[in-house]
């Protein structure tokens, strides 16, 4: 399972924004984007003019870094996205939203994307009673994603979900927290996603 292992502060750098990937990090004085907003290398600070081409491109790389993605990945998604019905665009965004380990992020389980797929990976969740540790995995309306059993005494669970408590869970999905465990209730739509992506500059590239 192929991922990006370089250091991701480079990546909000290079997109002129914060991307979230390193949790608690990035809501303090440390983020490397917050004492340097510009993008790194050698020619990080001088001007250049940008091109349509480079607008669709740096519009794809940060979605692909936002869910964590290289660009197989990504591009499959497209294809998918492109197959199904409605806007292509949309699709993929909610191909990326449907992904387990954005899911356990946007629960709260986790403070970062990245870190949801550490917590996948290392098999703390289950959907419809089974284990999957599979951060790809798709959601569907209908499944029930669940913090397994012997993870839940676990402080990291109850310490990310107190620290995400004034970040609710989107509408597509229920959450008990109580329980520990969310119903899919639909598929995540363009206003569920709260990112700044325009992704018809992603079509736009992909159909170059
Ligand atoms: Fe990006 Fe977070 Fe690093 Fe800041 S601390 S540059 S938001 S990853």
């Amino acid at each position: 399972m192929a991922r990006y292992t370089e250091a991701v502060c480079r990546l909000c750098r290079r997109e002129g924004q914060k991307l979230f990937l390193k949790g608690d990090r990035c809501y303090t004085d440390k983020c490397a984007f917050g004492r340097r907003a510009y993008a790194p290398g050698a020619h990080g600070q001088g001007r250049s003019k940008v091109t349509e081409y480079g607008t669709q491109l740096r519009e794809k790389q940060k979605a692909k870094r936002y869910y964590g993605l290289l660009e197989k990945q990504f591009r499959g998604y497209f294809e998918l996205a492109s197959r199904m019905k409605g806007q292509t665009g949309e699709n993929l965004l909610s191909l990326c939203e449907s992904r387990l380990d954005n899911a356990i992020y946007r629960l709260g389980f986790a403070m970062s994307r990245p870190e949801a797929r550490q917590l996948v990976t290392h098999g703390h969740f289950e959907v419809n009673g089974r284990k999957v540790n599979i951060p790809s995995f798709l959601v569907k309306p209908g499944m029930v994603i669940t913090l397994r059993d012997k993870s839940r005494s676990l402080e990291k669970f109850k310490g990310s979900l107190e620290a995400n408590a004034s970040r609710p869970a989107p509408k597509w999905l229920e959450f008990d927290r109580e329980k520990y465990a969310a119903k899919v209730l639909g598929i995540p739509q363009k206003e569920d996603i709260d990112l700044p992506i325009e992704e018809h500059l992603i079509v736009e590239l992909y159909s170059k």
